[in-house]
């Protein structure tokens, strides 16, 4: 198994970017991870003034995957995510849709153990550990790691967890895949701020698939299919969202467009994954046995 050490991190996904490793398709690779906040917030004194943000949302990587070329997808399937100790929850008035009523920074620190986390003393929750930033390199230039787009960044999607497989299509040879921004628990949406933003691990294993011909992040979760869509609005990410789904069911699962098209109508879920970053994401679901279905009767 490959490990990719924190000492190994980018603040954009970009072709240009020097591989942290090299590895063949079907590998292992564990990816150490920081926060979002490259570890500036976890010492108890320090405070959004002692946060350089140069340091911002910073990804592990890049992996370069052999044989992965533009045009095809790479498989990531979520074997592991294993969360830090402590974890950073923050609000203020830089950002989200509740900075009004937040004029000075609050930053709470919250304990994670054995997966539960604890809020102040006051409230324990189960973890549902998820991935924030998870890309390949786009076809040109640079992409910060703060924003998503086709080639997955910083999607901030929920549906990203342990046991989930997420496809992105390749734009670059050798995809140069990076990740970090792991979040230990978040809202859908995304709305106030942040999820509770921790540093960790995740064990993903690389696969190169040929002739899978879309070129946006697909999710596939044990019940549903689920495609992923960023835009400069919510309005033109949900649009994109249901033609990727449209376009999944008739190229990728071989449904005519009338039942695509009708089964959006009838089990078609569409749900925002975050209103924060520099683009807007959403993702449509749909479940797995429906397509099925149809697909055996048509
Ligand atoms: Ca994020
Ligand atoms: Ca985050």
């Amino acid at each position: 198994m490959i490990k990719v050490t924190r000492k190994h991190v980018v603040y954009e996904m970009s072709s240009s970017n020097c591989p942290a490793a090299v590895v063949e398709s079907g590998e292992v690779v564990v990816f150490e991870t920081y926060d979002c906040y490259q570890g500036q917030l976890l010492p108890e004194e320090n405070t959004f003034e002692d946060v350089d943000r140069r340091f911002g949302n910073p990804a592990t990587g890049p992996v370069y995957v052999n044989g992965a070329m533009p045009g095809d997808m790479l498989k990531i399937s979520i074997e592991k995510l294993d969360l830090g100790p402590i974890g950073i929850l923050d609000i203020g008035p830089t950002s989200g849709a509740l900075k009004e009523y937040f004029p000075e920074a609050i930053i709470h620190r919250i304990r994670v153990t054995d997966n539960t986390l604890n809020y102040d003393g006051r409230l324990e929750l189960p973890t549902k550990p998820m991935i924030g930033v998870i890309g390949n390199a786009p076809a040109k230039g640079a992409v910060s790691t703060m924003t998503p787009m086709d080639h997955g960044g910083n999607m901030d999607c929920t549906m990203i967890t342990e046991g989930a497989t997420l496809y992105l299509p390749v734009f670059v040879e050798g995809a140069l895949l990076a990740i970090g921004d792991l979040h230990a628990i978040m809202g859908d949406g995304e709305v106030a701020n942040c999820g509770l933003e921790i540093e960790g691990e995740a064990t993903l294993k690389l696969e190169v698939i040929h002739n899978m011909p879309i070129t946006f992040p697909v999710v596939e979760k044990e019940t549903h299919w689920i495609v992923i869509a960023s835009g400069a609005t919510l309005d033109q990410a949900s649009e994109k969202a249901a033609k990727q789904l449209f376009r999944f069911l008739t190229e990728c699962q071989n449904l005519s467009k009338t039942d695509a098209g009708m089964l959006i109508d009838m089990l078609g879920n569409l749900i925002v994954c975050q209103i924060v970053n520099p683009m807007k994401t959403v993702r449509m679901e749909i479940p797995k046995w429906a397509i099925e279905r149809l697909k055996h009767t048509a």
